[in-house]
């Protein structure tokens, strides 16, 4: 009996580390022992791989075995080590060739017959081992889709602890019940056309100019004016993603949902809507040992909305303020951090005031107090609203107004203006999306406007009607309306449309 050896990759976050599992069998009394910092899924491991070794055909020895994961100090959570720890058995036990080891990782979690589970995590999984260089990575038949999304690696799907083993082995049982596990699923549907929303003009012209320049759009109306089917159109118009964004946005899909099955990359950005009763690990990820991501990191490259926002408790939405700030989100654990990325655009929703009838032009009377209305929008002041550059106001729209009407802005032709608009601001700042750009460069010698068409600002903040960030909003804003009119420079005009987006809302 000898050392058998295996890699693996853990993850934390969507960082890949790789992981050595050696087995090693020597005489004694049957037992077995598993060292390094294992959480109670990987302890489990243990039964399952020995169950699977001994119904796939081979004997597991009945020797004192220990089976080591280093390095040591990494948590290890889950139970895609099953599929390396029991190749690592095999090897002691000159099983399992040398050329089926050789530069080769292994994940999967086995059941008890020997056949390979779907997993959760195998994309963002087979993307960290062609980052460390590995060459082949051998993964359940039923992740193979997801995993072949990555190229430059060789990725090699099998059924069964046996076909892993023996490379020209094929089971088809194990196949078939394979395929019965894998359900097709488009989640997302894409069908929401921005010429469904009529009738709101302004509030369409603020979603534009928010595509655009990445801006943070709050929306206020009563309920029924179509703020949330403003919000989902949001992603329909934004540039689709390239493809390392695209595979991004698919590593986080797979760490949430498991087992993918489309084969084709998903370009279009994501987009979540999660309800107010959310909670703050809901929002930024959280759980037992090695975190999930929450809806901020599922948002990512995308549109987080949160509609009737003055109801999300305050704790999760302060929790928005890291990843507002810097794009990503960082998960304390006991012994050690992980990262996620979340770079979303904000969309918040809100009622006029808690009843939600106040201007609403219903039968309805609102009776909500003064200080009622203005307690409610105030839950999401201060340094939230500080991030969000563009205010606007949803009227409600008679049905007969609506029946009347007809947009001619669809989607499509929305996505191409903005596309050109974001080329321009690239060009000009290095960096996609105005609202990124510092107010120490918006001010500077190079892009300073002139006084004459700064005039309304320079008076709203000499009177104090806006703050100096307030200002830099609205000159972010200014920019983008005009890479939106395609001209070089905002002009007066640009800087009073944007103001009025700053004030749009009228309480
Ligand atoms: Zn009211």
């Amino acid at each position: 009996m000898s050392l058998g050896r295996a890699r693996s990759i853990a993850l934390v976050g969507l960082t890949g580390v790789p992981i050595d599992i050696e087995v090693d069998v020597v005489s004694g009394l049957p037992a077995i022992r598993l060292v390094g910092l294992a959480d109670r899924a990987v302890n489990e491991a243990i039964d399952r791989v020995r169950s699977a070794v001994t119904n796939s055909e081979f004997a597991f020895p009945a020797q004192r075995v220990t089976i080591s994961l280093s390095p040591a100090a990494l948590p290890k959570s889950g139970s895609t080590f099953d599929l390396p720890i029991a190749m690592a058995c095999l090897a002691s036990l000159g099983l399992a060739s040398a050329e089926a080891m050789v530069n080769t990782v292994f994940i999967g979690e086995l059941a008890l017959d020997g056949r390979l589970r779907p997993t959760a995590g195998i994309l963002p999984a087979v993307l960290a081992a062609r980052t460390l260089g590995i060459g082949r990575v051998v993964v359940p038949r039923a992740n193979l889709a997801e995993a072949q999304l990555v190229s430059g690696i060789t990725v090699v799907g099998v059924s069964s602890l046996r076909e892993a083993v023996e490379p020209g082995h094929v089971d088809a049982q194990a196949i078939l019940h394979a395929d019965e596990v894998d359900v097709v699923v488009d989640s997302v549907a894409r069908n929401f056309d921005l010429s469904d929303v009529i009738g709101v003009e302004t509030a369409v012209e603020a979603l534009v100019v928010a595509a655009v320049g990445g801006h943070n759009l709050f929306m206020v109306g009563p309920p029924g004016a179509g703020k949330t089917m403003l919000a989902s159109r949001l992603s329909g118009i934004l540039p689709p993603l390239t493809e390392e964004e695209a595979l991004e946005v698919a590593a986080i899909q797979s760490l949430v949902e498991g087992a993918r099955r489309r084969v084709d990359l998903d370009r279009a950005p994501p987009f979540q809507a999660p309800h107010h009763t959310l909670s703050a690990a809901g929002m930024v990820g959280g759980g037992a040992g090695v975190a999930r991501p929450g809806v901020a990191v599922r948002a990512h490259r995308g549109v987080l909305f949160l509609d009737e926002a003055p109801e999300f408790a305050t704790n999760v939405l302060d929790c928005l303020r890291q990843p507002l700030e810097s794009g990503r989100i960082s998960l304390h654990r006991a012994a050690f951090t992980v990262e996620f990325p979340s770079a979303f655009q904000l969309v918040l929703a809100a009622n006029p005031c808690p009843c939600g009838q106040s201007a609403s032009g219903n039968d309805v009377r609102c009776e909500c107090t003064g200080v009622q209305r203005r307690r409610y929008l105030a839950r999401l002041s201060g340094p939230l609203m500080d991030r969000v550059d563009l205010h606007v106001t949803v009227p409600r729209t008679t049905v007969a107004l609506r029946s009347e009407l007809t947009s001619t802005i669809t989607s499509a032709n929305a996505r191409a203006r903005v596309t050109a608009a974001r080329a321009a601001a690239v060009e000009r700042w290095g960096i996609g999306g105005n609202a990124r750009v510092p107010g120490t460069v918006l001010r500077g010698k190079r892009y300073r406007l002139a006084a004459r068409e700064t005039a309304p600002i320079d008076i709203a903040l000499r009177r104090g009607d806006i703050t100096m960030r307030g200002y830099d909003r609205v000159l972010r804003v200014a920019w983008s309306l005009a890479d939106l009119d395609g001209v070089t420079t905002p002009n007066a005009s640009h800087i009073g449309r944007a103001l009025y987006f700053r004030k749009g809302i009228n309480q």
